[in-house]
């Protein structure tokens, strides 16, 4: 309930918060049937090799797109699937597409791409997940390899305990697995020496805080690749900031600069032209990523 603030001011507010309150039960009564009625679907941002530049892989990035509400942001339903306890749904269905289309596009074009997905905190606690991955590589054919689960810090440090067995239990079936946004939470490295991680993907606001030219970023590079670790930079808009992130040894980037989150037609063409332009630029060709 909105509370008078003294200045008559609640008259303003009050509307604002049943607004908004409205929106959220609709939001939450919609995504009930949103996987029912086929309004889910993954776009597909390239991670590419900075020293190549070649596509490596590409992380599926799930959209709702509501007849009535347009398109609603991932940061704004996942929440709320997760409190609702509709992730477990929607994960699978997400695992599922992800594996199938990314062996449909190495099939139909002779690649190896990989394909990361994102796991949230409450998929990571479920039972479910270990069964739900394994199910996705088996019906798809992809091999367990191409697959890459990204897990953020702030669920694997809810219960490091837990965690390290569901990520054992993960590994075990070949998958590989990444920290996601590192540099937003707690940042340290010496939890990551614990989990079997084989990648960590730098945030983008971690990159704003710490250019790639700074000594800071390219230990932590360095720090990285002493646990063995690919190190992803994610978010990188500016040739620049690509330049300087090469230089500091990161292997991999993700941004606009290379290319939005696009969907699967997109990312097929997307892919022919790269190759296209590779046939025209021997020197690229050649060069082997690491
Ligand atoms: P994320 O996993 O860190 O994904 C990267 C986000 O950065 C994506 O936002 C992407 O569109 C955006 N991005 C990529 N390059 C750039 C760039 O150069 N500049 C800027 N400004 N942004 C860039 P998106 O698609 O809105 O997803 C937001 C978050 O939602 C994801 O962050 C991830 O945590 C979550 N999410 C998305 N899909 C799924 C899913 O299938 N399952 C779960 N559990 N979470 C998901
Ligand atoms: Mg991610
Ligand atoms: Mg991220
Ligand atoms: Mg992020």
């Amino acid at each position: 309930k909105a509370k008078a603030l003294g200045d008559g001011s609640f008259q303003f507010f009050e509307p604002v918060m049943c607004l908004e309150a409205k929106r959220r039960l609709q939001l939450e009564a919609a995504l009930h049937r949103a996987l029912e009625h086929r309004q889910f679907a993954l776009h597909y941002q390239p991670r590419v090799d900075l020293r190549s530049l070649r596509t490596l892989g590409v992380e599926a990035l799930l959209r709702w797109q509501h007849p009535e509400f347009g398109s609603i942001p991932p940061l704004e339903f996942i929440p709320l699937a997760e409190e609702r306890g509709q992730i477990g749904n929607i994960g699978r269905w997400v695992l599922g597409a992800a594996c199938r289309d990314v062996k449909h596009i190495n099939d139909r074009y002779g690649l190896a791409l990989h394909v990361s997905v994102n796991v949230s905190a409450r998929q990571l606690r479920s039972p479910d997940l270990i069964g739900q991955v394994h199910t996705a590589l088996a019906d798809s054919g992809l091999p367990a390899g191409s697959l890459e689960l990204e897990l953020t810090e702030s669920a694997l440090i809810e219960d490091l305990d837990q965690s390290v067995q569901v990520l054992r239990g993960l590994k075990a079936l070949g998958v590989r697995l990444s920290i996601d946004d590192f540099g937003t939470g707690y940042s340290s490295l010496s939890y990551l020496k614990r989990l079997p991680i084989d990648v960590l993907k730098l945030d983008r606001s971690f990159l704003a805080e710490n250019p790639a030219g700074d000594d800071f970023l390219r230990s932590l590079i360095g720090m990285a690749h002493v646990l063995k670790l690919s190190v992803v930079a994610e978010g990188i808009e500016h040739r620049a900031a690509m330049e300087a992130l090469r230089d500091a040894s990161c292997d991999e980037g993700q941004g606009y600069l290379f290319a939005r989150p696009m969907p699967l037609d997109a990312l097929e063409a997307f892919l022919a032209q790269e190759d296209g332009a590779r046939a025209c630029q021997p020197e690229l060709s050649h060069e082997k990523p690491q």
